[in-house]
């Protein structure tokens, strides 16, 4: 399986920084190999241009959320038709960003991903417990429950088109890293979550960990067995992180 490294630059950039650090990752495009596939999260409003930039490259644009239904009145609402007719490839959904502070149910994500699947883009599905439920014992639960109840309606063939990336909130920009045990015990979980719908769904979708994730940390992370890469915010805003994050990711793969 191949390495996956996806930047979320969230709501940051502005036009210019969000140009300025596609096109330092897209200098580098020829040298990632196969074994690495990059994907960029810009801004709603610098996605299209992003596109462009990449164009003829391996990498692949995502969205950072979309809303679930085809169309209609949903005022200042982006849909994943939307995303397709610019080229957009993947998207991020259920961050824990979006379930804290828009109230996010795993239901409501559950239609988000249906909405991507049906028009080709390739789901980034988040979940991750937060502190209060890691230091009571509840993590593997809580990771259970938001599993299966925003992917418990896909079939296999559905399933297998989408990334899971294992956020815990208590390590997301906070400088906290879950460690290689932690990560590895709840991606082997999630692994075994994914077989209960066929060995070929554990096999063949990829488990990002994302967490303050940087080049530091990083090799001793992808190493782990059941980690298939990372979801990557803060050190993807630095263009040379983020590029030493993808060098990282081609020796995890090699
Ligand atoms: C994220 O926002 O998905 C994330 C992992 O952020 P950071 O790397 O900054 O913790």
């Amino acid at each position: 399986m191949r390495t996956i490294v996806a930047g979320n630059w969230k709501m940051n950039t502005d036009r210019a920084s969000a140009e300025a650090l596609v096109s330092s990752v897209v200098k580098e495009a020829a040298t990632f190999g196969n074994d690495v596939q990059v994907i960029i999260a810009p801004p709603f409003p610098f996605l299209a241009k992003a596109v462009e930039q990449c164009a003829g490259t391996s990498i692949v644009v995502a969205a950072q959320d979309c809303h679930q239904a085809e169309k209609g009145a949903y005022t200042g609402e982006v849909s994943a038709a939307m995303l397709k007719s610019i080229g957009v490839g993947a998207c991020i959904v259920g961050h824990s960003e979006r379930r804290q502070y828009f109230g996010e149910s795993d239901a409501l994500i559950g239609e988000k991903v249906a909405a991507l699947l049906a028009h080709g883009i390739t789901p980034i599905f988040c979940c991750g417990e937060r502190k209060d439920e890691r230091e009571s014992g509840a993590h593997f639960d809580v990771v259970t429950e938001q599993m299966k109840g925003a992917l418990g309606r896909f079939s296999k063939p559905e399933l297998e088109r989408i990334i899971i990336a294992y956020e815990p909130v208590w390590a997301i920009g906070t400088g906290l890293t879950a460690s290689t045990e932690q990560a590895q015990e709840m991606h082997a979980h999630i692994r075994m979550l994914l077989h209960t719908h066929g060995a070929s769904v554990s096999e063949n979708v990829p488990v990002l960990y994302g967490g303050s994730c940087n080049p530091t940390n990083a090799a001793g992370l992808f190493a782990q067995a059941d980690v298939n890469g990372g979801l990557i915010g803060g050190a993807s805003l630095v263009a040379e992180q983020f590029l030493e994050l993808i060098r990282i990711a081609g020796s995890a793969s090699a």
